[in-house]
């Protein structure tokens, strides 16, 4: 039973809890994952636990309030000026840096077997805001890391469906979510990592929680973090711990809260050889891996959408916490709130009430999109509607009609009153102050966003055209100032205000054309290779006649094995035949050699 004494961990000293929230349901969603989890502010008998963990207190705290082990621990380092909502502490904290001018950050990625909708699309913008303010307004340096899932049940399931490998279906979708990421603007991380490419450190990964006691291999060749061994730590995060009620489990799990590090392999599912047998990694353990092995045992963010917090990063906190060996592996936890369609219910591939990227762009551009994220603030949850959706147009289009005026002024086009230079470059100095001041405040953009508008409002009031002719001096600098200084913050946050803008070119059809004629030319070589099997001896016409029918039967049986053999090059070069299909690529065999041309994208893709 996990009911027992409070025991704080680490230090040695008792830690106060954090005031019980009320209850709070939680929908849990990854990309089609869905659970219904209660985030509980348990009753304070029921949050009393044993500890496992050594060396811990083992005394109650006085006041009766028991503590749990949740207490964010302040880095050391370097003050930044900026406060960060902490999921960790649940509350502003200032963001300290181990390094003055470098942000460790890591971000969860997609898993990859379908497009990503809007709701995704909403998390990775509203984090790609910070990351810009982050680099241009604060001067920090950010190394993102992101991993990309690209092997997990949907996309097993998916592949299946489609009758492709997994492997070729997570390749079209992470380029798929590529390209919708950048027609968004949003910056690509420092490095994607895929998780096959990591699996031995994976594997190394989960023998290290082993063998530190917070793992355990079962005979059916899966492997469990011990949720118990982390004591009161586990749910530092979300609250939600290991409970009483839930103690029966019916899988090879020794309590139902543990979760998969390695999962044996199902027949026919693809999987690595490990020293449990064939499997392939669980779902958390992907990030603690990639994550350690870039960033080792310290990281300054890490983000994800809120419908991540629990298990994914509960989980991806206890297993690095276990696998360093210590208190505190990532300092700040950014979660961003949900983008809910009207009528309250948050946009989600299970509930069907999504809109692609892909879809979402034909009638709205990415800056009116980026609008509708700074109009609210990252972490709140946010209805997507005409209404917000218009909202969003409306402030784009003061924005755009304001530097058209100032800039007509600014060339003598405009007939105006004597401009209050002095009110224009205060309010100037006072806009600049208030956005870098709500920027630091936890990236307060929409208030960021009303003082650019207050500073419009004040401008256009100078711009008000006169009929009479007016000889006062003309004021072009601080117009030019304030235009200068509007494009440099939009700039900042992914909008581009300048008139010109091309759009990035996509298609790369000469490169593309290039590549496969390579990879065509290889697979001829591979082909012809295996194929040129020699003829036997009883085929063989005049020599053949030389031949003892012992030779003859000898040599047939050679070519038999020989064939055996080189099918697996051959059945790899048909593979790759029908996986190049599916983006329109057609290979034709003619004889030894192979041509190839472009068709049309395979529908099953092109139709989810
Ligand atoms: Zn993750």
């Amino acid at each position: 039973m996990f009911r027992g004494p409070v025991i704080a961990w680490g230090g040695g000293g008792c830690l106060n809890a954090a005031a019980p929230s009320p209850l709070q349901r939680l929908d849990v969603l990854r990309w089609g994952r869905l659970t219904s989890v209660a985030i509980r502010a348990a009753p304070a008998a029921q949050r009393n636990r044993l500890s496992l963990g050594e060396g811990s207190c083992r005394r109650r705290c006085s006041g009766g309030t028991p503590e749990v082990g949740t207490k964010w621990i302040k880095p050391s380092g370097q003050e930044t000026g900026i406060q960060i909502y902490n999921s960790l502490s649940r509350s502003k904290e200032p963001l300290i840096l181990g390094n003055a001018s470098v942000v460790t950050w890591y971000s969860c990625g997609p898993t990859v077997y379908d497009h990503a909708h809007l709701g995704h699309a909403y998390s990775y913008v509203r984090f790609d805001i910070i990351r810009r303010v982050m680099t241009k307004m604060f001067g920090k340096e950010v190394v993102m890391v992101m991993g990309i899932t690209d092997i997990d049940d949907k996309i097993i399931k998916r592949a299946n469906e489609m009758d492709i490998s997994p492997e070729t279906l997570a390749r079209f979708y992470e380029e798929d979510f590529k390209q919708d990421m950048s027609a968004l603007k949003v910056l690509p991380p420092t490095i994607y990592m895929r998780v096959t490419e990591n699996v031995p450190q994976v594997i190394s990964f989960i023998q290290q929680l082993v063998a530190n006691g917070h793992g355990y291999a079962t005979s059916q060749g899966n492997v469990y973090f011990d949720v118990r061994s982390r004591g009161d730590r586990y749910g530092k995060l979300t609250n939600i711990y290991p409970d009483a009620q839930e103690e029966y489990v019916l899988s090879d799990k020794r309590h139902t809260k543990d979760f998969a590090l390695w999962k044996a392999a199902k027949p026919q599912e693809i999987c690595w050889d490990s020293p449990w047998g064939k499997g392939r990694p669980g779902w958390h353990i992907e990030c603690s891996t990639i994550s350690s092995l870039v960033f080792g045992g310290h990281l300054d963010i890490h983000t994800g959408g809120i419908d991540l917090a629990f298990p994914h990063h509960e989980n991806e906190i206890a297993q690095c916490e276990a696998y360093h060996q210590c208190e505190q592996w990532g300092n700040y936890f950014l979660h961003s709130g949900h983008l809910h369609v009207k009528g309250s219910k948050k946009m989600s591939k299970s509930l069907k009430n999504y809109i692609t990227v892909k879809d979402f762009l034909k009638e709205f551009s990415p800056d009116q999109f980026r609008m509708f994220c700074l109009r609210s603030k990252y972490s709140s949850g946010v209805e997507y509607s005409d209404d917000t959706m218009n909202d969003a147009k409306n402030i784009l289009h003061i924005i755009h009609s304001f530097i058209s005026s100032a800039n007509a002024y600014m060339k003598g086009q405009l007939n105006c009153d004597t401009i209050r230079e002095d009110v224009l470059w205060d309010k100037l100095a006072l806009t600049k102050k208030t956005v870098e001041a709500a920027c630091a405040d936890d990236f307060d953009t929409p208030r960021a966003i009303r003082a650019i508008l207050d500073l419009i409002h004040y401008g256009n009031r100078q711009l008000k055209t006169v009929t009479k002719e007016n000889r006062s001096p003309r004021s072009a600098v601080v117009f030019g100032a304030i235009l200068s200084y509007m494009v440099e913050f939009f700039n900042t946050v992914g909008i581009t205000l300048a008139e010109s803008q091309v759009p990035a070119e996509h298609k790369h059809s000469a490169l593309l054309s290039s590549v496969i004629d390579e990879l065509v030319s290889f697979r001829i070589k591979v082909r012809s290779f295996a194929l040129a099997v020699p003829e036997a001896a009883g085929s063989m016409s005049a020599e053949s006649a030389d031949f003892s029918e012992e030779e003859k039967q000898q040599q047939k049986a050679e070519r038999r094995q020989q064939l055996q053999e080189r099918m697996p090059l051959l059945q790899a070069c048909d593979r790759l035949r029908q996986d190049l299909a599916i983006y329109g690529i057609n290979i034709k065999d003619r004889s030894t050699t192979s041509t190839w041309e472009l068709g049309k994208i395979n529908n099953k893709l092109e139709k989810h």
